[in-house]
C-alpha cells in the first residue's frame, strides 16, 4: 500500500512538472499490459503527442481524480472494468465527448449513452473446467453453478474483485436482487475453498485438483496457453472453456475502457488517442497480444479466440448496470461471499 502511494506521489510530481507543454496527454490507467505501452509509443511516433502514463490500482486512481478535482492533470482514465467507469462518471469525474470513431465502431452496449466513456476491448467471463472431471454437457449457465451437483467443486475469486462485482450487477439486472442473492448463497455453498487469488490462480487450482469448474476471464487462458513457462502451458492444456447462458441472455461480457476526465487539459489530444485505440491496427494488436476480444467487428479474431468458438454475449447496456453495482456488494456480503 505504502509503495503504491509513493509511486503515485512520484508520478504525480513528474506529471505536474510537464503539464505546460502542448503536445501531450496524461493517462491514468488501471491496466498493466505491455501492449498498451507499445501502442502509446506508436501513437506518439505518429502524432508527436507525448503520452505520460500513471499506472495504479483503479480505485486509487479514482480517489486521486476526486482529490485533484479541477486541477487534475489527467486527460484519460483507462480501466479494466465497466463498473469503475460507471462509478467515475457518476462521481462527476468524466465529461462527455464526441467521436465519430466511437459511434461508428463501438456497439452501443459497450459505450456510455452520455458519451463519457467507451469500451476499448471486450472480455468474456466464462466457465473454465478440468477436462478430466467435467463434460461440457454438464455445464449450462452461471445460475447452474448453484445446483447441488457442484457442491465443493466451484472455484471463484473474492467479491472484492471488480470483474465479479460487474458480473453480479448483470445477474441482478437479469434475475432481480432476490434471485441473485439465492444464487450467490448457492455458489458460496458450492465453493471448493474460500475465495483467494486472481483468475489465473483459479485455473492453477483446477489443475491441482482443488476444484472442477472456475469463473475466469478468457484472456487469462490465452496468457497461460502462450506462457513462456512450460508448466503454465501444461496447466492450461488440461482445461476447457465454456461460454455460459447461451440458451438465454448470453455470456457476461465486460470491457476495458477509456473515459475522458472532467478536467482534461488536453482534450483534443485525448480524443485522438481514444480513436487510435479503436483503430483496426490497435484492435488487432490488443487481441493478438493480450487475447482480449476486439470491440469492433471490423477486426477478425486471432486464431486462438476463433478456436474457443463463437458465442452470444449478454448485450445488456453496461451503463444500465449502474443502479445494481452497490446492490451487488450488499448481496455478496449477505451471502457470505468473501
Ligand atoms: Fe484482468
Amino acid at each position: 500500500m505504502f509503495r503504491n502511494l509513493l509511486v503515485l506521489f512520484v508520478a504525480g510530481f513528474l506529471l505536474a512538472s510537464c503539464t505546460t507543454a502542448a503536445d501531450e496527454i496524461n493517462i491514468y490507467s488501471g491496466r498493466h499490459y505491455q501492449v498498451d505501452e507499445t501502442l502509446f509509443n506508436e501513437f506518439t511516433r505518429q502524432t508527436g503527442i507525448k503520452v505520460n502514463l500513471v499506472k495504479a490500482d483503479t480505485d486509487q486512481l479514482i480517489k486521486r481524480l476526486e482529490l485533484e478535482g479541477a486541477g487534475s492533470p489527467a486527460d484519460l482514465l483507462i480501466t479494466a472494468d465497466a463498473g469503475r467507469l460507471i462509478t467515475a462518471g457518476s462521481l462527476g469525474l468524466l465529461q462527455p465527448f464526441h467521436s465519430e470513431m466511437v459511434e461508428g465502431v463501438v456497439p452501443y452496449p459497450w459505450r456510455d449513452p452520455e458519451g463519457k466513456w467507451t469500451g476499448m476491448t471486450l472480455r468474456a467471463r466464462v466457465l473454465v473446467y478440468h477436462k478430466d472431471r467435467v463434460q461440457p454437457s454438464e455445464l449450462s449457465s452461471y445460475e447452474a453453478l448453484a445446483q447441488p451437483q457442484w457442491k465443493g467443486r466451484v472455484l471463484v475469486r473474492s467479491s472484492q474483485n471488480h470483474y465479479n462485482q460487474t458480473l453480479m450487477a448483470s445477474i441482478v439486472a437479469a434475475l432481480g436482487p432476490e434471485a441473485a442473492e439465492v444464487w450467490a448463497r448457492g455458489v458460496v455453498n458450492n465453493m471448493a475453498r474460500s475465495p483467494q487469488g486472481n483468475d489465473r490462480d483459479q485455473v492453477k487450482a483446477l489443475a491441482a485438483g482443488a476444484g472442477d469448474v472456475a469463473i475466469v476471464n478468457t484472456y487469462y487462458m490465452g496468457l497461460l496457453l502462450n506462457s513462456s513457462n512450460a508448466e503454465e502451458r501444461n496447466i492450461a492444456a488440461q482445461m476447457g472453456i465454456f461460454f455460459p447462458n447461451q440458451a438465454d441472455r448470453g455470456t457476461h461480457v465486460n470491457i476495458s475502457g477509456i473515459g475522458l476526465t472532467a478536467a482534461a487539459p488536453n482534450k483534443e489530444n485525448a480524443i485522438r488517442l481514444i480513436d487510435f485505440m479503436l483503430s483496426d491496427h490497435a484492435q488487432r494488436m490488443l487481441s493478438q497480444e493480450n487475447y482480449e476480444y476486439p470491440i469492433t467487428v471490423r477486426v477478425p479474431w486471432p486464431e486462438m479466440l476463433v478456436q474457443w468458438g463463437t458465442f452470444n454475449p449478454d448485450t445488456i447496456r453496461l451503463a444500465s448496470l449502474q443502479p445494481h453495482l452497490q446492490e451487488a456488494m450488499f448481496i455478496f456480503n449477505r451471502a457470505g461471499w468473501q
